[in-house]
């Protein structure tokens, strides 16, 4: 098996230790087990660019599995979600997609077979009560009353177990270890319940479901995973794990634990990225201040910026907080270099160019990405009426404000310089409505012949060219770096910032933006990257989402300027 160039990790040192003996007769085989309870997240992208990634490298293999061993919460919308997103990630798991549910035969015979072993038993202590009898971490455990029971008797329970003679909570089958052990998972942990309830692939052909900790170690083993690698708060499952396939005697996968994935401002745990969805405080899983994989990718995020970001966090055995500017990073990187630039107006504020004739136009020549040439160049109509920005006007411009103000001149980009002669006000309610301007002729295409200069320079769009489009700008879904760290009495909920969605109507763009393809991404000059939204996007009338601003500090600049 092939050792790998890549840079080397923790968990990379324990394959290349395992490939050294010949371990697993040096095959390296990887799994990524959702369950499929919600969408994916950035966290489990962490988790997929691992295994699929470690399992590239080496030559190995990669398996999805599908970890449904719960009924209640799981969904076939889930698994269908799952797939694409891990296919868009860009892996393949060829023919090796699985289902735990699929083992459920096998690992009743597992059961069985631990019965016989005397390593099971059926307990008839229900939930509140198995929890009483297990002790603390400074007491030991009891023994259930039940733990004595005869492997005939056991075996007959069981088998009756799953013929659904019993109520749901009233029996479990248990592991038989050790009562006072010091990790309370292995003080008789539970192995099968009773849970009356139809099942997204095996409907109702069972009423008993085995627990995670039973299914996923056999599942890892009856795929001849040889590294099983899951997030920290599996190391106290381990001993389970081992104990499990080493009593029943079969392959035995090895167990790596990593730190998983937290993002400032984000919480990445399914069950509240659940509920935000049914409250309605965003608009589905997609939505794009959603850190699920879905969202990311309709808010313009590509494959290879996630992948790109999870190589540069790496993995580590400790927990810790990643700044979002990472994250964020990622895609402006790779952003700069490929997205086309076009110039687009958010706040529009009409301007007359007073000197220019009415019946005239002309097509400036605009370069569309001067990071690659290749990218070429295009033409920019310009005619008498024009948009500029709102913001990039101060009637009574402070201190380090080089834009537009009565009186200033300043340069459109890759046309004239335009000096403001006149600022027009709506009578009634005093504000600026139009701003008429004269330009220099001579300073076509943005360069003064004198050798004069300006400090500012605008983007605009022309008036009757342009195209009109629909923005929405995203900032944060949370107003603190831990959402978690909220008022007495509240949650996490009460750290949601109102106005991380900012949808303007009006805007205008460049007419080559006209009938974009849905997910085509854009820099709009000074305001950021743009991907059209593939989901309310038309023709007629395009949505851009603002996927990321041109630097983290552009906020704080807008701020300073205002
Ligand atoms: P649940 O609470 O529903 O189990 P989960 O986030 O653990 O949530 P799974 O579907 O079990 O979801 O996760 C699939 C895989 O992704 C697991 O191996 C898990 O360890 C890994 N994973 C989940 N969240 C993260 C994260 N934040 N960082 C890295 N890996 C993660
Ligand atoms: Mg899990």
């Amino acid at each position: 098996m092939k050792r790998p160039d890549t840079p080397s990790n923790f968990i990379r040192e324990i394959i290349d230790q395992d490939l050294t003996i010949n371990k697993n007769r040096g095959r390296v085989h990887t799994r990524f087990p959702p369950e499929p309870n919600g969408y994916l997240h950035i966290g489990h992208a962490k988790s997929i660019c691992l295994n699929f990634g470690i399992a590239a490298d080496y030559k190995g293999l990669c398996n999805l599995r599908f970890d449904d061993t719960n009924p209640e919460k799981e969904e076939a919308e889930y698994v269908e979600s799952i797939k694409e997103d891990v296919r868009w990630l860009g892996f393949d798991w060829a023919d090796r997609l699985f289902y735990a549910s699929d083992y459920f035969e096998r690992l009743y015979e597992y059961a069985v077979r631990l019965i016989e072993k005397g390593k099971a038993y059926v307990c008839d202590l229900n939930v509140d009560r198995i929890r009483e009898y297990r002790g603390t971490l400074t007491e030991p455990g009891r023994g259930s009353p039940y733990r004595d029971r005869s492997v005939g008797e056991n075996l007959d329970l069981f088998t009756r177990m799953r013929a659904g003679e019993f109520d749901d909570g009233s029996r479990v089958l248990r592991a038989k270890i050790d009562m006072a052990h010091p990790n309370l998972l292995m003080r008789d942990p539970p192995l099968y319940r009773i849970r009356k309830m139809s099942h997204h692939r095996t409907a109702n052909r069972w009423c008993i479901y085995p627990m995670y900790d039973f299914t996923h170690c056999l599942s890892d083993s009856i795929e001849g995973i040889t590294h099983s690698i899951c997030t920290l708060e599996f190391e106290n499952n381990r001993p389970l794990y081992d104990w499990i396939l080493d009593e029943l005697d079969v392959h035995h996968p090895r167990q790596i634990e990593f730190a998983r994935l937290n993002l400032g401002h984000t919480i990445l745990s399914k069950r509240r990225l659940l509920d935000l969805v049914k409250e309605g405080r965003v608009s589905g899983w997609d939505d794009p201040r959603m850190p699920t994989i879905s969202g990311l990718r309709r808010r313009g995020y590509t494959p290879e910026s996630i992948r790109n970001f999870c190589e540069r966090i790496g993995v580590a055995k400790f927990n810790s907080i990643v700044d979002i500017v990472v994250l964020e990073n990622s895609i402006r990187e790779e952003l700069n270099r490929t997205a086309p630039r076009v110039m687009a107006v958010l706040r529009p504020l009409r301007v007359v160019i007073t000197n220019y004739p009415e019946d005239s136009e002309e097509e400036m020549d605009a370069v569309n990405n001067p990071e690659d040439p290749a990218m070429g160049t295009r033409k920019v109509p310009f005619s008498r009426v024009l948009y500029i920005e709102r913001d990039d006007f101060r009637e009574d411009p402070p201190k380090k404000f080089f834009r537009l103000a009565p009186g200033r001149e300043v340069r459109l980009r890759y046309a004239y310089f335009i000096t403001c002669r006149d600022v027009v006000k709506d009578p009634g309610t005093g504000e600026v409505v139009e701003l008429r301007c004269t330009c220099d002729p001579a300073t076509r295409g943005g360069d003064a012949p004198d050798g004069r200069k300006v400090r500012g320079t605008l983007h605009w769009v022309s008036a009757s060219h342009a195209c009109e489009a629909e923005v929405r700008l995203y900032d944060h879904l949370f107003t603190k770096r831990d959402p978690d760290d909220a008022e007495e009495g509240a949650d996490y909920r009460s750290n949601l910032d109102p106005g991380s969605l900012e949808v303007l109507p009006s805007c205008r763009v460049e007419p080559c933006l006209k009938g974009a393809a849905p997910g085509s991404r854009y820099q709009f000059e000074r305001l950021g990257y743009f991907c059209v939204d593939p989901v309310d996007s038309s023709d007629e009338k395009p949505v851009f989402n603002r996927t990321v601003s041109l630097r983290d500090t552009w906020k704080k600049i807008e701020k300073a300027s205002a």
